[in-house]
């Protein structure tokens, strides 16, 4: 009999080699397929030397060279190509086979999808994988969903080949169906904000501190020893230290400043609108890239007047970038507490039943947020007791926001003051502030609708709903 592959990879672009690669150098026999077999050939043919692969020109092959129950990982691009490789393959699949997708599926589709093959027998496991390509080939945070009898047949494997953080591996299984790309999403949602409050104290340290892009690289290295030590500070200070070769000026002043993005974002505020989360660190993140690309919107308004930049006193510019650590370090626990009552939100929604603490573990390593700060979301969710309502609210956050708070306030103001937009940093204390108010206004905004839409309101005082005959008292 033919050699018997545990694993197979089917799209052999970037990312599925990588994890093919991945498997192989961890002892397993992988099966890899490809639409266009040009790419098997060359995979085989470069890094063929690293392990075990067997290569399959046809769906029929690959299938057969797989040992059962089977797992198929399909790595193709998400969308319409996820449904033709499952349409090709399901039918060729026996009751009891896996098909993982490790694309970035949005997790409706996931939920479809799982339920139209668990009715054919099949396990559909969505999967979320971080940690783009450098991650797939030396150790991504993976995040699968799907049946629990799935993971027990697909959780040794993934976790082989997952990044390990103090012992542990980035993966686990996170629960039914969809929750894998649910997870998968809300982290790429965190990610947009973290990078955007990190461009924000960018900006406001060369525009208000007036430092050179290199002194701000040194700021960041020394942040990335304390308490914001994180992957995205960490090359945030390689961009900034880096000068462009053909001009020898800074890199970041010869790139167009309009940032892009591929959606994930974008469905994470979406997906937040509907289940009623206010995600307004992400938001602001995903509406500040939609900003930076409307160049219609700038040109049209670049005459529009502000305030005049001051120049700082030296000892001022360096308390100012004090503030800036510590508006950044608060603003930056707001939108993970946001990004995890999205994740508790979807949880009841669906009924996942999700361990919120886990989510903490696996994105310690592999995926673009690794931190060293997720170790203490993990503890507030791990230490016994009832989880929190939200992170702001354990005490070991309480506690930083309490300190952070003359800073934070300082940077918001001063960047009103000076006409630097810090949409992330407001955002983050206008959240906070309204989860600490005692009173808000929407007792008017009840009011207003209750006046023109007779929408009716709740009292401080007695139960039940009420109306107030509008015209009568006038
Ligand atoms: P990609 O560019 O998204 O997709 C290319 C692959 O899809 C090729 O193998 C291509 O086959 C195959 N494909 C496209 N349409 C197909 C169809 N109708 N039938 C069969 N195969 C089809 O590749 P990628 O960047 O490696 O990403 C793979 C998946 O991982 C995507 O869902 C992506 O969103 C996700 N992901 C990517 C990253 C990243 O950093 N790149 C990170 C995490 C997750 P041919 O060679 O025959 O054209």
């Amino acid at each position: 009999m033919a050699r018997q592959a545990q694993i197979g990879v089917t799209g052999l672009a970037v990312m599925g080699r990588n994890l093919a690669r991945n498997f192989a150098r961890h002892g397993h026999t992988v099966a890899v397929h490809n639409r266009t077999a040009a790419k098997t050939r060359d995979l085989v043919a470069t890094f063929g030397h690293e392990g075990d692969f067997v290569a399959a020109e046809t769906a029929e092959e690959f299938v057969a060279a797989l040992e059962r129950p089977r797992r198929l990982v399909v790595m193709v691009k998400a969308g319409a190509p996820t449904d033709a490789v499952i349409d090709e393959f399901a039918p060729l699949l026996e009751p009891g086979d896996m098909i993982v997708d490790g694309g970035n599926a949005h997790y409706l589709d996931t939920r479809r999808r799982e339920a139209a093959l668990r009715e054919r027998g099949l396990h559909f496991v969505g999967c979320g994988i971080s940690g783009g390509e450098e991650g797939a080939l030396n150790g991504p945070s993976i995040m699968p969903g799907g049946s629990p009898e799935s993971y027990q047949a697909l959780g040794p494997l993934l976790e082989s080949i997952a990044a390990r953080v103090d012992g542990e591996p980035c993966c686990a299984h996170i629960g039914p169906d969809g929750a894998g790309h649910f997870v998968k999403m809300v982290h790429n949602g965190i990610e947009y904000a973290d990078m955007q409050l990190i461009a924000e104290s960018y900006d406001l340290l060369r525009k208000v501190a007036g430092y050179e892009p290199a002194h701000i690289a040194e700021i960041f290295r020394k942040w990335n020893t304390g308490r914001l030590d994180s992957y995205l500070i960490e090359i945030t200070a390689e961009v900034l230290a880096h000068r462009d070769a053909d001009t020898g000026r800074p890199f970041v002043d010869i790139v167009a400043d309009r940032a892009e993005q591929k959606g994930t974002g974008r469905w994470t505020v979406q997906t937040a609108l509907d289940l009623g989360v206010p995600v307004s660190g992400i938001s602001e993140a995903v509406f500040a890239r939609a900003i930076s690309g409307h160049a219609d919107l700038r040109a049209a308004s670049a005459s529009l007047p502000g305030p005049q930049l001051p120049e700082l006193h030296p000892d001022d510019a360096a308390r100012f970038a004090d503030s800036v650590e510590q508006a950044l370090y608060a603003s930056k626990i707001v939108a993970y507490a946001q990004g995890w009552h999205l994740m508790q939100a979807g949880s009841a929604e669906y009924g996942w039943d999700l361990d919120l603490g886990t989510m903490a573990t696996i994105w310690r390593g592999g995926c673009i947020i690794r931190a060293r700060f997720l170790n203490r979301i993990r503890e507030a969710y791990h230490r016994g007791g009832e989880a929190p309502v939200t992170l702001l609210a354990d005490a070991t956050f309480t506690e930083a926001l309490r300190d952070a708070q003359v800073g934070w306030r300082h940077v918001v103001s001063q960047a009103t003051a000076l006409g630097v937009p810090a949409p992330g940093f407001s955002a983050a204390l206008a959240y906070y502030d309204a989860l600490r108010s005692d009173r808000l206004p929407a007792s008017l905004v009840q009011g207003q609708r209750d006046f023109f839409g007779a929408h009716t309101y709740q009292r401080v005082d007695r139960e039940g709903s009420f109306h107030t005959l509008w015209g009568d008292d006038r």
